[in-house]
């Protein structure tokens, strides 16, 4: 993803979409106070032990930007590229996702700035507990609870479940596991948790599709991230509507299938060698040809600020669908608005793994183990509710689908700001 343009901070992003929300919907300018401001930074320095005996030092964030709909929810991330913006703008998506999907969450993320492909498993497993020791008590099952995210995933939370733990009393130990949400199943994950983001991705598309008279069987797409999230949409895509993946890119590079691409068999092979480059079948391409692909939908499912005022005329396609978080610029949005290309903004489109979460912390604190059925049709109720709350915002404000996400979140939390009023 190699860029020249100058692209303003993620959260200057953050900020340019809440400040036209609130203009807009006429937000309370004290409550706008509030929220314009994050709760929480905390940023800690760790050292580490290597595997030949030396200490590293590293440097993790937890920013926790609203918690009065609920304990702070949000991922975390490993990533060279981490830093207290970044953190602080998917922190403060964390609270709108929340509110528009009316679970009782707040929002916070966090990450470690590293590359964590540079390190053995066994040095991970250390960075990440000793990440944890130095957060200490500002997680915690009722507080902020941390999930999955970039370069993150179900072991990494099973470490820090245990770290965390062993940090309580004895007593307490059993009945705080919902420290940490995107466990593997056998240590208290829910079933569905790990393609809930991916399969919440497809549910908007539906709706979508449904509110368009699309056929999704006929359809073309293409994947930005094969990841947790790009890997899941696609394979969705192809399994429950048969829809045709023409191309993909990951951290190694692009790929392009004429014929289509065979989601499960890339998962297969990405699991093998690391990323997409070489696919059998395929042909390698450069990334603005990836970006020109023609196709129905796009899912940006990788990094922010991938739809810009440069890459947004690039797009040859109908719909995206934005399983990343902060994909698209500001300007880039304008770019879309303009050209009359629908956009499932990321509040809404990826929250299922937020929504999926929830239900893995209602699953611990109630001792109960729920069905991937079950499971997936609450999921599937939660999100065609929200489609359905930010339809009628957009109708109502007649504005774009980022901003009615946006006012509808505002909404809720103004309400609840204005019952509460402020201490003293
Ligand atoms: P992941 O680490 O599982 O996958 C990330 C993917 O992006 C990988 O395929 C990686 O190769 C690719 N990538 C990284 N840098 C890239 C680059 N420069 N160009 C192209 N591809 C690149 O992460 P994930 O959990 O799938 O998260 C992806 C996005 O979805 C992020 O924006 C994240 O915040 C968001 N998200 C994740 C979840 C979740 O439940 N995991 C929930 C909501 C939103």
């Amino acid at each position: 993803m190699k860029t020249t343009e100058q692209i303003s901070s993620v959260y200057a992003n953050v900020t340019r979409q809440f400040d036209k929300a609130a203009d807009l919907m006429g937000l309370d300018p004290n409550i706008r106070k509030i929220l314009s401001k994050t709760t929480n930074e905390i940023v800690v320095n760790f050292p580490v032990r290597m595997d030949d005996g030396h200490i590293k030092m590293f440097i993790g964030y937890r920013v926790q930007h609203n918690n009065i709909l609920g304990p702070y929810k949000g991922g975390l991330r490993f990533h060279p590229a981490v830093n207290i913006d970044e953190i602080r703008a998917l922190a403060t998506w964390m609270t709108w996702k929340g509110a528009i999907t009316n679970i009782p969450f707040g929002g916070g993320k966090g990450g470690i700035q590293i590359d964590p492909f540079k390190f053995s498993k066994a040095e991970l497993e250390r960075i990440t507990r000793r990440f944890t020791y130095a957060l200490g008590n500002n997680i915690g099952p009722e507080y902020d609870v941390p999930a999955p995210d970039v370069n993150t995933n179900s072991r990494i939370m099973a470490w820090i479940l245990d770290t965390y733990l062993s940090t309580l009393p004895p007593s307490e130990r059993a009945r705080s596991t919902h420290v940490v949400t995107g466990k593997p199943v056998e240590v208290g994950g829910s079933l569905g948790r790990d393609k809930a983001t991916g399969q919440g991705v497809v549910f908007t598309i539906e709706e979508w599709a449904k509110d368009r008279k699309f056929d999704i069987s006929k359809s073309t797409y293409f994947v930005q991230g094969f990841g947790n999230v790009g890997s899941w949409v696609a394979r969705l895509m192809k399994k429950d509507y048969g829809a045709t993946l023409l191309a993909v890119e990951d951290v190694t590079g692009a790929i392009y299938g004429k014929d289509g691409i065979d989601p499960e068999k890339l998962t297969a092979y990405v699991r093998d060698k690391g990323g997409v480059v070489g696919f059998p079948g395929t042909e390698a391409i450069d990334h603005e040809t990836f970006l020109g692909t023609q196709a129905d939908i796009f899912i940006p499912s990788a990094l922010e600020n991938q739809i810009t005022a440069r890459t947004a005329p690039l797009l040859n396609v109908r719909m995206i669908a934005e399983g990343a978080n902060g994909p698209t610029t500001p300007e880039g949005d304008e770019y879309l608005q303009a050209k009359g290309i629908d956009l499932i903004p990321d509040i809404l489109c990826n929250s299922g793994g937020v929504v999926v979460s929830y239900f893995e912390w209602l699953q611990n604190k109630r001792s109960e183990r729920w069905s991937l059925k079950e499971v997936d049709a609450k999921l599937r109720k939660k999100i065609v509710e929200a489609y359905a709350d930010i339809r009628e915002v957009a109708g109502e404000y007649d504005t774009d689908w980022r901003t009615a996400a946006n006012i509808k979140a505002l909404k809720t939390i103004e309400l609840v700001y204005q019952e509460r009023g402020i201490y003293p």
